[in-house]
């Protein structure tokens, strides 16, 4: 099996963090795997090291199921659990199906994709796991509602008890950004353009991040830090020292 491809898994990667973490990873990996319930990026449709995956995190056997055939193909050695969803609302009107969503996606399917994944690694002997969380898990949220802190904390716990559990062979870390501008911040009611001058301005760095700057973060996560498990970097331009 010397020659077989070597893959990296990256969930919700049709947007932002996600498909710049791709990018970042592909000169790391042979193949690509792209989970999301999005299409994909056009520009990949020709690549042959990018392969997209019509997968809902949540879903526990189309995860099963796709982790089985990208392993026909190809050796998992790393899984970047990334998708995600917030959601401005308050907690008088937070009702429990809107949690259950948030958790589900944000928490649930970081497990179920771990899950799936990790007894390949196991049986090579080697992998990495990279957990998207948020600064919101660390301290809460301005914005967003507390089902979404919550989620964003509870990847904090599923972080440490897999490296706990997984090592040696498999390094488990998360990533807590802050403010990174994709979709997910510009394209919702999250933040006014005038709420995030703000915010950015008051931050040691004095800017919103970049999604490219996260995925250095990940890229360093899953290759370069052999020794390095069971931790947290934030990567939020200093925001937690506000
Ligand atoms: P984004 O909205 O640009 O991308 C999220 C991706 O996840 C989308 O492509 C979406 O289709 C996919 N997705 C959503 N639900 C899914 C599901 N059930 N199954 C599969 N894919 C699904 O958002 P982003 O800002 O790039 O967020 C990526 C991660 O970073 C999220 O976990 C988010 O919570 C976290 N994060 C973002 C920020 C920020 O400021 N943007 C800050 C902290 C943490």
């Amino acid at each position: 099996m010397a020659d077989q491809q070597r893959a990296a898994v990256v969930t919700g990667a049709a947007s932002g963090i996600g498909r710049a973490v791709v990018e970042r990873l592909r000169d790391k990996y042979d193949y690509l795997a792209c989970l999301d319930v999005a299409d994909l990026d056009d520009e990949w449709q020709d690549a042959d090291d990018v392969h997209g995956f019509a997968v809902d995190v949540r879903d526990p056997d189309a995860v099963s199921e796709t982790i089985e055939a990208i392993e026909s193909v190809a050796a998992v050695e790393a899984v970047v659990n990334n998708a995600g969803i917030s959601q401005a609302v308050a907690l008088s009107d937070l009702g429990p199906d809107e949690w259950d969503r948030v958790l589900d996606v944000n928490l649930k399917g970081q497990y179920l994709v771990a899950r799936a994944a990790a007894p390949g690694m196991l049986e090579r002997g080697r992998g990495a796991i990279v957990n998207v969380s948020s600064v919101a898990g660390l301290r809460g949220s301005a914005t967003g509602g507390v089902h979404y802190s919550s989620s964003k904390a509870g990847v904090f716990g599923l972080t440490k008890g897999l490296a706990k559990q997984l090592g040696p062979a498999i390094r488990v870390n998360a990533v807590a950004p802050g403010l990174i501008e994709t979709p997910l911040l510009t394209d919702s009611d999250l933040w006014t353009e005038a709420g995030l001058a703000d915010y950015a301005a008051q931050l040691p760095l004095e800017r919103i991040g970049t999604p490219d700057e996260v995925a250095d973060a990940v890229a360093f996560l899953c290759t370069d830090a052999s020794y390095v498990t069971g931790t947290v970097l934030t990567v939020d331009g200093g925001s937690m020292l506000r």
